[in-house]
């Protein structure tokens, strides 16, 4: 295939979803197209985010990216949109789920990676794409917080580990067992 350059994916995804990323302003206004910037990498986390937001909005939704970018080694996304209460579930779950995917899948070539700490800087690469040091121990590493809570004099972290095989959230009782677990 040589002589053929390959299309950019974001101007793929702009193609198939103009909606999501260059939807027309109100009133005649030209609304600023959502350009993602993040690396290649990270390309298949933002389709899959596409097609999960895509699949659950009803005709009368509306939805749109406002910003999407690498922040600290994950996929940080701002959206706007006319929804639903279950359409507004949906979307915050597959943006979860896409942000939580980000920090598994290296940002330069989209294979399985982690978040690395070279210079101060977050970066989530591949072994072979690594710089610095890994940010996290493999005990707290894709843990988030979901909610604390205090149970008597006891204050509980709960979390969710994300999954990356089954791209889901697996929610744990107790964050404080795994920080203990790591000393
Ligand atoms: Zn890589």
């Amino acid at each position: 295939m040589a002589g053929v350059v390959p299309r950019d994916w974001r101007a793929e995804l702009q193609d198939i979803l103009p909606d999501f990323f260059n939807p027309p302003g109100g009133g005649g206004r030209a609304r600023p197209v959502c350009v993602p910037e993040c690396g290649p990498g990270w390309a298949g986390v933002v389709d899959r985010c596409c097609v999960r937001i895509a699949a659950a909005l009803e005709d009368r939704e509306s939805f749109r990216f406002e910003d999407i970018r690498s922040c600290d080694g994950a996929l940080r996304i701002r959206w706007a949109g006319r929804l639903t209460a279950p359409g507004e579930a949906a979307v915050r779950a597959a943006i979860d789920l896409a942000e939580a995917r980000s920090m598994c899948v290296c940002e330069t070539c989209g294979a399985r990676g982690r978040r690395f700490r070279a210079d101060g800087m977050l970066a989530t690469r591949c072994p072979d794409h690594a710089e610095g040091v890994p940010a996290f121990s493999p005990a707290m590493e894709n843990v988030h917080l979901i909610r604390v809570t205090v149970k008597g004099r006891l204050r509980v972290v709960v979390g969710a580990r994300y999954d990356f095989e089954t791209d889901a959230f697996v929610e744990i009782d107790d964050v404080s067992v795994l920080s203990r677990g790591e000393a």
